[in-house]
C-alpha cells in the first residue's frame, strides 16, 4: 500500500463495504480499515434481524434520510441479491393491532406508510390476515409485500468481495486510533497488533457505526453527536414443533410501541406514547417480531424450520457486549403472546444478540460532509433501517464524494 491514497473508509460492515463497491469504479486505489480480522465478525451488520423494511417506520417528517433511502434501498437490495445470488426472500408482512388500544399505533404506521407511498400497502380485516398466517390472531392487521428477508453475512461476504476483485485494499484487523486533518486531506493512524502505523488519505469516509461517534471526533473534537448502544436480543423456535405454531413464512411484527430505557413495555393510549416520545422518555421500537431465518441446510442457505423472536431491545452501556446477561424466554413469551397466544416456553431457546448504533441528538441518521473537515463524510448513527438501505445508503454517498 502507498503512504496515500484517494480515499480510506472506516469500517467495513454493510454500510463501509456498500460503499467501497460501489466507489470502487471511481477510485482507483480505496483502503477499508476495519478493525476486526474479518468482514463478517462482530457488528452490527453480522447481528442483526435480516429483514428487508418496507419503509413504514421512518415519518417524513422526523427526518429525511431514512424515509427518503430505504424504499430506494429495499428494492436496489432485492435486485442486488437476485443478481448476484444472495440468499434472500420476499415473505411479505403483517403488522397486527392484537388490543383495541394498538388500533391507533396500526393507523399510525398505515399514515407513515401512505406518506412514504410503500408499495401494495393494504389495511386487512382479522379473517384477511389470519388466511394468511393462521396462527396469529389480532383485530386488524397492515400488510406490507416488498418486506422480506436477506441473510446478512451473505450480503456483507458479496459486497467485499467485490469491491476486493475490483481493487479496494481491506486492511483488516487494523484499528483506526487517529484521523489528523491536514490542508489538502487527512493523516489515519492505525494500529494491528503491536504495529503502529500512518498513511495519508484526501479523503475519509466513517463507517465506523457504534464508535462513529468517536471517529467523527478524531476528524473534528467538536462533532456534537453521540451514540446510544441499545441491544438487540432475540430467541428462537422450531415451527414445524407443532401445528398450532406453525409459521407460514412472513414478518409479523406488533404495532410499533415504546420502551422504557430498562427495556419495559410503555403500555400507554397513543397519544400518552406521542406526549413520552416528545419529552424523549421512551425509544420507539418496532416490537419483538417473528421472522423467518436463513439456516445452513446441507451447505446451502435455506429458510428452514427456525424463526426468530426478537429483538428484545434495552439500553446498555457497552458497544460490544453480546454476551452476558441475557434476557430469559419468558422476555419473548411476555411480548409475542397477545398475537402469537400457542408459542410456550418451552418451544423458546435463546438465540443471539447484537448492540445497535442509535443517535442520542436524533431520530434520523447522520450522513453529511464534516462541518469543519468537509472532505471527511461523517455516517453516525447507522441503525435500523441501514441493512436495507446499505445501497441507496452508498449512492448517497457517492453523490457527496462527487459533490467535493
Ligand atoms: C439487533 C439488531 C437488529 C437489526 N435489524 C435490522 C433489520 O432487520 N433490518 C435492517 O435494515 N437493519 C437492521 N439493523 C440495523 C443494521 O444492522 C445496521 O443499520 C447496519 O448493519 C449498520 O451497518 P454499518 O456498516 O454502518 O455498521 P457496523 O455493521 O457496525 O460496521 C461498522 C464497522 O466499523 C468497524 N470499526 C469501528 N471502529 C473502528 C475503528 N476505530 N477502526 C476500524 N474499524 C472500526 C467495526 O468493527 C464494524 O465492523 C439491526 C441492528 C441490530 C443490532
Amino acid at each position: 500500500m502507498s503512504d496515500r491514497v484517494s480515499l480510506t473508509i472506516i469500517g467495513a460492515g454493510v454500510v463501509g463495504c456498500a460503499i467501497a463497491y460501489k466507489l470502487s469504479s471511481k477510485f482507483e486505489d480505496i483502503v477499508v480499515v476495519e478493525k476486526n480480522s474479518k468482514v463478517t465478525a462482530e457488528n452490527q451488520s453480522s447481528r442483526n434481524s435480516g429483514v428487508i423494511h418496507s419503509g413504514i417506520y421512518y415519518p417524513p417528517d422526523r427526518g429525511k434520510l431514512k424515509a427518503q433511502l430505504c424504499m430506494p434501498g429495499n428494492e436496489q437490495l432485492y435486485e442486488f441479491c437476485k443478481e448476484f445470488n444472495v440468499p434472500h426472500a420476499q415473505t411479505g408482512k403483517l403488522v397486527v393491532a392484537a388490543k383495541e388500544q394498538e388500533l391507533d399505533y396500526l393507523e399510525d404506521t398505515m399514515r407513515i406508510a401512505r406518506e412514504n407511498k410503500v408499495p401494495g400497502a393494504k389495511l386487512l380485516s382479522a379473517e384477511e390476515a389470519q388466511k394468511m398466517e393462521p396462527n396469529i390472531r389480532c383485530l386488524k392487521a397492515g400488510y406490507f409485500p416488498t418486506s422480506g428477508i436477506v441473510e446478512p453475512t451473505q450480503l456483507i461476504h458479496k459486497l467485499y468481495s467485490l469491491a476486493a476483485n475490483a481493487g479496494v485494499f481491506f486492511l483488516t484487523g487494523t484499528e483506526v486510533v487517529g484521523v489528523k486533518p491536514l490542508t489538502d486531506g487527512f493523516e489515519i493512524h492505525t494500529i494491528s497488533g503491536s504495529q503502529k502505523e500512518i498513511f495519508e488519505s484526501d479523503l475519509v469516509i466513517n463507517a465506523a457505526g457504534l464508535y462513529s461517534d468517536k471517529i467523527a471526533r478524531m476528524v473534528n473534537p467538536d462533532s456534537p453527536y453521540d451514540i446510544l448502544p441499545i441491544r438487540g436480543e432475540a430467541a428462537k423456535f422450531f415451527k414445524n414443533k407443532r401445528a398450532d405454531i406453525h409459521h407460514a413464512g412472513m414478518n409479523i411484527y406488533p404495532t410499533p410501541y415504546a420502551i422504557y430505557p430498562n427495556g419495559k413495555k410503555a403500555d400507554v393510549p397513543f397519544a400518552e406514547y406521542k406526549k413520552l416520545f416528545t419529552e424523549k422518555k421512551v425509544l420507539k421500537t418496532v416490537g419483538v417480531h417473528l421472522t423467518p431465518t436463513f439456516d445452513l441446510i446441507n451447505n446451502e442457505y435455506q429458510i428452514g424450520n427456525l424463526v426468530t423472536i426478537g429483538p428484545a431491545t434495552q439500553r446498555v452501556d457497552e458497544r460490544e457486549n453480546f454476551s452476558e446477561n441475557l434476557l430469559p424466554p419468558e422476555h419473548y413469551l411476555e411480548f409475542v403472546k397477545s398475537f402469537f397466544p400457542n408459542l410456550t416456553l418451552e418451544d423458546i431457546s435463546l438465540h443471539q444478540a447484537g448492540v445497535q448504533a442509535k443517535l442520542v441528538q436524533q431520530y434520523d441518521w447522520v450522513i453529511q460532509p464534516d462541518e469543519k473537515f468537509p472532505r471527511c463524510i461523517q455516517l453516525i448513527g447507522i441503525d435500523s433501517p441501514g441493512l436495507t438501505s446499505c445501497l441507496a445508503i452508498a449512492d448517497y454517498v457517492k453523490e457527496l464524494v462527487e459533490s467535493i
